[in-house]
């Protein structure tokens, strides 16, 4: 195993250099908002069509993440420019026509910078932002910049009707390593009440400092980045008018089916 002592790294974490962005008030920032299309649980039934736009889309953020109608790759945004990182590890500019069954996004704005120093696996991040975020109760964007020495990613190739469940589509998903990439990695931890709705937990697209290529981040080593933290105090969930969504079977729980796609 290469991640062996770690007790050194307790130390740097709480030395972590972590500083707090005055002049930002959670009450009255109407911008703070977490916009999403659809549900998780109604793509994990394969609803894979959605009516929104990205023009319309945009309109309510500027960062973001989740898939294309047919579930065409990974869909990742960043400071207004939205790509779509295709099975074939390219990353493509998404034109406003496009359409996605699901996304997540909202307008970052950085409440909370944070340099994360020793190096850690993505097991050990996750503890790490748990200990930087401050509540479990709301939604937070985050964004992690810098030259990654290890990342995992995925893309999901783009499907015909009549539409598989998730769980079956991603037997075929397109993995792609990448060692000491520079990037940025943006995302969202969701509370565990909105299990259903949105990804639970963390959940982080990728892309290239030169916007060629990234993908779902599945697995990595993080070293020496910055981690910007915006906290969100609004959740708007606007579910797709069709017939896919309109007699998809969204009852009982896919927790696991969930877990098994997205972690
Ligand atoms: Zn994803």
């Amino acid at each position: 195993m290469k991640y062996k002592p770690y007790i050194w790294l307790v130390v740097v974490f709480t030395s972590a250099l972590s500083v707090v962005i005055p002049g930002r008030t959670q009450q009255n920032n109407s911008s703070n908002i977490l916009f999403q299309t659809s549900t998780i649980n109604a793509l994990m039934a394969g609803v894979y069509d959605g009516d929104t736009n990205f023009k319309e889309l945009k309109a309510h953020g500027n960062f973001g993440l989740g898939t294309l109608n047919n579930l065409d790759g990974e869909m990742i945004g960043l400071d207004g420019k939205f790509y779509q990182i295709k099975s074939n590890g390219i990353a493509y500019p998404i034109s406003d026509v496009m359409k996605t069954p699901f996304a997540a996004v909202t307008f970052f704005q950085t409440d909370k910078l944070i340099n994360l120093v020793g190096k850690v696996n993505y097991e050990q991040m996750q503890l790490f932002l748990d200990r930087q975020l401050p509540s479990k109760n709301y939604p937070y964007a985050i964004r992690i910049q810098g030259t990654f020495p290890y990342l995992k990613v995925r893309s999901v190739p783009k499907q015909t009707p009549p539409y598989r469940p998730l769980v079956e589509v991603v037997k075929n998903q397109s993995i792609f390593e990448f060692k000491n990439i520079k990037g940025t990695l943006i995302g969202f931890r969701t509370p565990s009440y909105m299990q259903g709705v949105n990804v639970t937990g963390y959940h982080l697209h990728f892309i290239t400092e030169n916007r060629k290529t990234g993908g779902h981040l599945l697995d990595g080593e993080f070293q020496n980045l910055q981690v910007e933290i915006d906290q969100i105090s609004d959740v708007r969930v606007d579910l797709p008018k069709n017939y896919q969504f309109n007699q998809a079977n969204l009852e009982g729980d896919k927790t696991s089916e969930v877990n098994k796609v997205e972690k």
